[in-house]
């Protein structure tokens, strides 16, 4: 079936994009896994090629495009090259709403036209050793002091945390509630604040992923983000956004994996001719072909669905939980059809399969979407 989501410009820009990558990005990707996380060089490049904050007006150096399939056929792109850093998921789907929807122009004037070009790589601050899923136990605490926030406390795993410019940070500012957190944006340099070393990760080498210590880091109030007390709203409003993100990279893994593992069985020989003439492997592949169809299928309608303000919480949720879970499934059955030679690091499909296992937890565990699901099914 044709997929019908995508229009001749989408298509163009994924041209441009491929051809970004396949230059930028694939010949250095083993180098990026060593070194725990992306050439600065790379995110300057990107964002002078326009890949970065496109959906920021043109008077902060963005495109004014705020349409949800560039970000779509990005996430697919960085799959199918095989590269695993979390750039453009992480400044584009995760962090742009936040810039975007919480800041005052004096905050958008200081940040966004840095964003676009490249100078402030961004993270988003919100588990904590004592806090993951239950991200109301938070207990990194803000205090007012005059004019400014006296922040104490760490986060962990923190993506892109040890080499980011500028990290979104929800504290705690009141009673331990939903209206007792508040979002603020706390610069690299600023006295107290601390970024960790990259932690030694099973997966997705090429992203770093870091604890940020605060000790009585003092930021002015002006950069505070959105309604002091509103933080865990504000998540709560960009969370579905940052699911999608991750299921459609999910899909496009899935694919990615499914056509090394059909080159592979067409060209291993065993038992007198090609895996792929085994009924058994043939089978395999019309499983997860199959899957990945009608998978992708959904995803591409909760694509349009975000596009035009539609997507419910519990939707997101679905699609991020069904898609992570099709895609290990998929990404491990394709590695079984390599044989010995799956596990073998020079192979890359043991790479997509050590990245994918993380999918089924970050941007909220997968039981946990199955809780909000379940909710608005049962009606809470
Ligand atoms: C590589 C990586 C990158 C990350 N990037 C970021 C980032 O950029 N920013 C950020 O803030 N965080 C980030 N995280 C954190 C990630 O979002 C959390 O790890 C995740 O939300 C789970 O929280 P936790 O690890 O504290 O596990 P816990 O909350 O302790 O959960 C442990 C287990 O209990 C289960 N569980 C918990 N609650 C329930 C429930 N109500 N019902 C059923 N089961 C439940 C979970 O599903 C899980 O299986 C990242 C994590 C990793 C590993």
């Amino acid at each position: 079936m044709r997929r019908d989501v995508y229009t001749a410009d989408h298509e163009a820009f994924r041209s441009a994009f491929r051809a970004f990558l396949d230059r930028e990005a694939v010949p250095h990707a083993d180098e990026w896994e060593a070194a725990g996380t992306v050439d600065r060089a790379f995110v300057t490049a990107a964002a002078g090629a326009g890949f970065l904050g496109f959906e920021f007006e043109a008077e902060y150096g963005g495109l004014g495009i705020a349409d949800f399939r560039y970000n779509a056929v990005m996430a697919e792109e960085v799959a199918a090259s095989g590269t695993a850093g979390d750039t453009f998921s992480m400044q584009n789907d995760i962090i742009v709403p936040y810039l975007r929807d919480l800041t005052d122009e004096p905050q958008r004037k200081r940040w966004l036209p840095r964003f676009t070009r490249g100078d402030l790589v961004t993270a988003l601050a919100l588990t904590e050793p004592g806090a993951g899923s239950d991200l109301a136990a938070i207990r990194t605490t803000a205090r007012r002091d005059g004019d400014h926030l006296v922040i104490d406390g760490t986060k962990t795993f923190i993506t892109g945390g040890a080499t980011c410019d500028l990290a979104i940070v929800l504290v705690r500012t009141g009673e331990r509630d939903g209206r007792g957190t508040t979002f603020v944006a706390v610069e690299h340099g600023t006295p107290g604040f601390g970024r960790g070393r990259p932690m030694h990760k099973i997966g997705r080498r090429a992203q770093d992923t870091a604890e940020l210590v605060f000790t009585g880091c003092r930021v002015p109030v002006g950069n505070i983000l959105g309604e002091p007390g509103r933080g865990f709203g504000s998540a709560i409003v960009n969370l579905p956004r940052e699911r999608l993100s991750i299921a459609v990279s999910a899909v496009a893994s899935a694919g990615h994996a499914l056509n090394l593992a059909l080159e592979h069985a067409r060209a291993r020989v065993a038992f007198g001719g090609p895996l792929a003439q085994l009924q058994s492997v043939r089978m395999t592949l019309a499983e997860l072909h199959t899957d990945i169809q009608v998978m992708r299928h959904y995803i591409d309608r909760c694509v349009l669905a975000l596009n035009t303000g539609e997507l419910g919480a519990d939707e997101a949720a679905g699609a991020k939980y069904k898609a992570t879970e099709l895609q290990w499934d998929v990404v491990d059955r394709c590695l079984q059809l390599f044989g010995g030679y799956g596990y073998m690091e020079e192979y890359p499909i043991a790479r997509i399969w050590r990245d994918a296992r993380i999918q089924r937890i970050y941007g909220g565990s997968n039981e946990v979407m199955k809780d909000l699901v379940g909710r608005a099914v049962v009606g809470r």
